[in-house]
């Protein structure tokens, strides 16, 4: 039997207002356990998030210096914010055994790859189309108008980069979205790592 000895990892990308934290809750009693990243931002919390919940909160002084000590696994800049993924409750959670669940852009998703590709699993998750996701922007009322243009100026780019991703998850109706979100995490959870896979192989032929 192939042990869960190191976690595994499923990267969630798409345009801000594609709807990724409604996908993650509406499945989140059907994907097992899991533990999902939470980011540390130099953006203003916007209304009705919560510190420790939804982002850790920081200045960016108190980021630059996290920088340097070497505590991120991953960090970008995103529409002039910084934001990043904290090693320390990552490698936690994958010691247990958990598949870890990230919210991060296409620049986030190329350096987890980089560093942990074995274990890794990605879906890019995106409304139908263009305007959808400007429709949905503003009915979500937590944007200002030049934040919101600049959100939809950055979802221009990211869409170009879906090839790079294992799944696409077109968010048209929640429902179909958050069953087929399902199934990816099932399948992220079946992703083992090398050292894994050669215990396994070593066995095997005894
Ligand atoms: P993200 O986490 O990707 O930034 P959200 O989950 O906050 O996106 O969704 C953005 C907005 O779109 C929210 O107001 C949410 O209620 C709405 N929304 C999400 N999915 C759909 C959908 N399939 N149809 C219509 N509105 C949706
Ligand atoms: P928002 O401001 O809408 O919460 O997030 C803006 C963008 O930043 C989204 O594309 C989101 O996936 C990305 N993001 C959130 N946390 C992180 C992170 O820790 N690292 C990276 N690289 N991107 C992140």
């Amino acid at each position: 039997m192939l042990s869960r000895q190191k976690g595994a990892i499923l990267v969630l990308s798409g345009p801000s207002g594609a709807g990724k934290s409604t996908i993650i809750s509406a499945a989140s009693d059907e994907i097992g356990e899991y533990y999902f990243s939470i980011s540390t931002t130099t953006r203003a919390p916007r209304m009705g998030e919560k510190e420790g919940r939804d982002y850790f909160f920081v200045t960016k002084e108190s980021f630059e210096e996290d920088i340097k000590a070497g505590n991120f696994l991953e960090y970008a800049e995103v529409h002039g914010n910084y934001y990043g993924t904290s090693l320390k409750p990552v490698n936690e959670a994958l010691q247990a055994g958990k598949l870890v669940i990230f919210d991060i852009d296409v620049q986030g998703h190329r350096l987890v790859r980089a560093k942990m590709n074995d274990i890794t699993t990605s879906a890019f998750i995106t409304p139908p189309t263009l305007s959808e996701l400007e429709n949905r922007l503003r009915a979500r009322c937590t944007d200002q108008e030049d934040v919101i243009l600049k959100r939809l100026e950055n979802a221009k780019d990211e869409i170009g980069a879906v090839s790079e991703y294992d799944f696409i998850i077109i968010n048209d109706s929640v429902e179909e979205a958050a069953e087929e979100f399902v199934i990816v995490a099932k399948a992220a959870r079946l992703k083992y790592s090398k050292e894994t896979e050669d215990q396994f192989i070593e066995k095997w032929l005894q």
